[in-house]
């Protein structure tokens, strides 16, 4: 019987919990706590993970921030985006992608995903470019790295700047070249359910130092870094991290790269298993992805195998059964600020219906459901059991 009907769970034993953490976290916290020092000004343990989480990705510079959608915003400004600008974002995404142009007085338009792969397509980027387009925003999504050599080079030939929301794929690589290879910057989050987290907090990447130097004067109103009296040189918003948040990340960039390759080997087992149920298809994957984070394990449900049941019902059945899932994102025009205009003058705010056409996106939104990453953090079992309490929704709704 399914247990939403007062049947046993599927599942047995419980997934991980997130976030995990050990005895690193505790001690940089200490440490932190202990020395007074809890701004980056003062202390070094911001620092020290700006560093570290650069040479992990493989970029020359890291600034950390307050958070991701921050970190967006934050990389408009300092590419020199503004008023009367338009950025090309990926239709399917958090709305932090359209929010954080919005605050930089930038108008977001939405362009299509690849059905498969849920990634910007570059043809239908390249269509969508116009005389007030000056950057763009890919949004690897679930980890799973967008085609940046195509979409760099049609961003170059047409001088627009180039932005990834890299928020799911900490550690992600395409072709064997990291984030922030292909593009001016790439923005992180640190948020509580990313794949590294110390609850709240961003970071921009970049290769470029002037771009690095002009970032941390806007991250931190505007000084200068060894500014010692009141030096604003340029308009800037405070989203410095502090060092309490810097000591967590410290203890999580430890378990990153292991946690990334446990994640590739059961987003695989599961692919094979959920393959195999009629209704049911895993997010693909292109063939040069290299290392794909998997923020999410994301599949498209089609009801129509599951006696008509809906989505909303078969996520509330699953989570029942004891496997943590949940609805995808909604599309921007779906949102209630979007729908009422409420862009507080941010943005002129008028779309054409053109504009917001995006299908592939609007199947996305729609039709599909996702497990989030610790899930796939355990072993084998874990993923049978996946596979079984979605079968056991089959056979017995
Ligand atoms: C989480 C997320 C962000 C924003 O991150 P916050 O740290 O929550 O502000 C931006 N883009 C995407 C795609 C995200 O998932």
């Amino acid at each position: 019987m399914l247990a939403i009907r007062g049947g046993e769970l599927t599942k047995k034993k419980s997934f991980p919990k997130w976030p995990i953490s050990g005895e690193e976290e505790k001690r940089f916290a200490l440490e932190v706590i202990e020395s007074g020092n809890w701004w980056r000004m003062s202390g070094d343990k911001v620092k020290r993970f700006e560093k570290e989480f650069a040479e992990f990705l493989g970029v020359k510079n890291c600034l950390a921030v307050a958070n991701g959608t921050q970190a967006i915003e934050l990389a408009l400004a300092g590419l020199g985006l503004q008023k009367d600008d338009e950025v090309i974002v990926s239709a399917f995404t958090f709305i932090s992608t359209f929010n954080a142009p919005i605050y930089a007085n930038v108008k977001p338009i939405p362009v299509d995903v690849d059905e498969e792969t849920f990634c910007m397509i570059p043809e239908t980027f390249e269509r969508a470019i116009t005389p007030n387009t000056k950057a763009v925003i890919p949004v690897h999504m679930a980890g799973h790295m967008c085609d940046m050599k195509k979409i760099s080079e049609i961003a170059r030939k047409h001088g627009l700047k180039v932005i990834e929301d890299a928020a799911h794929a900490h550690g992600a690589k395409y072709q064997g070249k990291p984030v922030g290879y292909y593009s001016d910057a790439a923005t992180f989050s640190f948020q509580n359910g990313k794949i590294m987290t110390c609850g709240e907090g961003g970071a921009v990447v970049t290769n470029n130092d002037e771009l690095y130097e002009r970032l941390f004067l806007l991250h931190g109103v505007g000084r200068p870094e060894n500014d010692k009296g009141y030096h604003h040189v340029v308009l800037g918003n405070n989203s410095r991290m502090s060092e309490i948040q810097a000591a967590l990340l410290l203890g999580q960039l430890q378990r990153v790269k292991e946690q990334n390759q446990t994640r590739i080997k059961n987003a695989k087992i599961l692919d094979d298993l959920l393959s195999k149920i009629n209704g049911i298809k895993p997010q693909g994957e292109r063939c040069d992805v290299t290392v794909n984070t998997h923020y999410m394990y994301m599949f498209y449900y089609d009801k129509q195998e599951f006696h008509n049941c809906s989505r909303e019902k078969f996520v509330e059945m699953l989570n029942a059964e004891g496997i943590p899932a949940f609805i995808s994102y909604p599309l921007l025009d779906e949102t209630e600020f979007f729908i009422n205009k409420d862009f507080r003058g941010y943005i002129e705010g008028d779309y054409s219906k053109e504009q917001l056409e995006c299908p592939n996106a609007q199947k996305i939104a729609e039709n599909v459901v996702w497990l989030p990453h610790y899930t796939l953090l355990g072993d084998s079992e874990d993923m049978a059991e996946i596979a079984e309490a979605i079968k056991k929704i089959q056979i017995e709704i």
